[in-house]
């Protein structure tokens, strides 16, 4: 008899895992808290790494579809002073594939495919070890039980207590996201500063990023060090109200930078929240984890990355491994492990000299990934 498998999450990790199963027509059950695909914003762009989103989408028989859908120009990168100067000004070269930009809609719906997902189906519990198998809760009161259950559900994972007691804790850096659409026709000055890619401006402890999606959307970000009560008297709900006080944050700065934040839509506020690096537990039957879930870290280009990566891998494992589910489930979390700590120790080193004091730590950061 066929392992009943169950992931929880279709974010980038669980999909790639339902996808990768899907192609050694393996069953997989899709269980997903949102009521559909479309029930929330997807979010920016995303840029996928050889050897490792990309090589999920290889495993997945995706690629192809993924070159003609993402863009390599996206990778272009340009740094400004807080005054307005050009300090760098990288662009790929013409074969340059190695992290091409692709919209979370994008590849959400690359992955979805022909994927029968469960949506509206939140978990709120995961008990290993009952006779029949792994119990899942529901938040409707039902029940389900499965042979392995793989945690796909991000940064407030409701499967990792059933494995690890940790929880997420603040780095001290908090997000504050806004949106522009139409630039090109509606804000030329903001689309030629911001270029094919993205533009960063790195101050004292703060930082504004902005980052083109496809059909001339813009996510700006805007980033700084900060309790997390600093907005007691700003209501983010009050775009006309952030608007206005955002800027002041960024005291001094030139203002066609400013102008990001000025004509911003929408205002999202996100705190980053990580795991400790290096999270690990012991070994669950039954249960495991992948992703945000297992290992959030800050968001430096890694955690999608990974997510689909380990999904991939898994799943690979378990349809094509000579069908012990819990050796395989073993030697999946040895090297999601290892391979997670070394790039949570990398963000997370990262974060602190893009946010820090000394602005020039971000621009020899940058020297350092990206030598001209
Ligand atoms: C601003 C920003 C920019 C980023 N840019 C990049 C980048 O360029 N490259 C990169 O690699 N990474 C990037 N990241 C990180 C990346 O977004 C995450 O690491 C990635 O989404 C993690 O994927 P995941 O599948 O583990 O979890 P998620 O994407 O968080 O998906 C979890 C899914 O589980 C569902 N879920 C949650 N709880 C439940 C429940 N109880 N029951 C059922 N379903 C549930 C959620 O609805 C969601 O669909 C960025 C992050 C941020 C915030």
């Amino acid at each position: 008899m066929r392992q009943r498998i169950a992931v929880i999450g279709s974010g980038p990790g669980g999909l790639a895992f339902a996808r990768v199963l899907h192609r050694h027509d393996h069953p997989v059950t899709v269980l997903e808290r949102e009521h559909g695909p479309d029930a929330r914003p997807p979010g920016g762009t995303l840029d996928l790494h050889e050897g490792l989103g990309q090589l999920a989408l290889d495993k997945a028989g995706l690629l192809e579809q993924f070159q003609a859908l993402s863009r390599p120009e996206g990778q272009a990168m340009r740094i400004l002073d807080t005054d307005g100067t050009v300090l760098r000004d990288w662009r790929p070269g013409p074969d340059d594939r190695a992290h091409p930009e692709i919209d979370r809609g994008q590849l959400r719906d690359l992955l979805l495919g022909p994927l029968d997902v469960q949506w509206g189906r939140g978990v709120t519990q995961v008990v290993p070890g009952t006779p029949d198998g792994v119990l899942v809760h529901f938040a409707d009161g039902r029940q389900e039980t499965f042979d392995l259950v793989v945690g796909a559900d991000g940064a407030w994972s409701r499967t990792r207590p059933a494995v690890s007691p940790v929880t997420p804790h603040y780095t001290g850096v908090t997000t504050v996201e806004t949106s522009l659409d139409d630039v090109d026709t509606r804000h030329p000055g903001l689309a030629r500063l911001i270029g094919d890619g993205s533009v960063a401006v790195y101050g004292v402890n703060r930082a504004l990023v902005a980052q083109r999606n496809s059909g001339g959307h813009v996510k700006v970000y805007a980033q700084f060090r900060a309790p997390l009560d600093w907005h007691a008297n700003l209501d983010l709900a009050d775009a006309e109200a952030v608007r206005s006080s955002l800027p002041t944050l960024f005291d001094g700065w030139a203002a066609p930078v400013l102008d990001l934040l000025r004509h911003g839509t929408a205002f999202v506020h996100r705190p980053l929240y990580v795991l400790p690096v290096s999270h690990t537990w012991p070994h669950v039957c039954g249960v495991t984890l992948l992703g945000d879930a297992a290992h959030l870290m800050p968001p430096l280009g890694a955690g999608a990355n990974l997510a689909m990566l380990e999904g991939a891998e898994l799943a690979e494992s378990v349809a094509t491994g000579p069908g012990d589910l819990d050796e395989a489930v073993r030697a999946f979390e040895e090297r999601m492990w290892a391979r997670a700590g070394r790039w949570a120790k990398i963000t997370t080193a990262g974060l602190e000299r893009l946010v820090s004091p000394d602005p020039a730590e971000a621009l020899a950061l940058f020297d350092q990934v990206q030598p001209s």
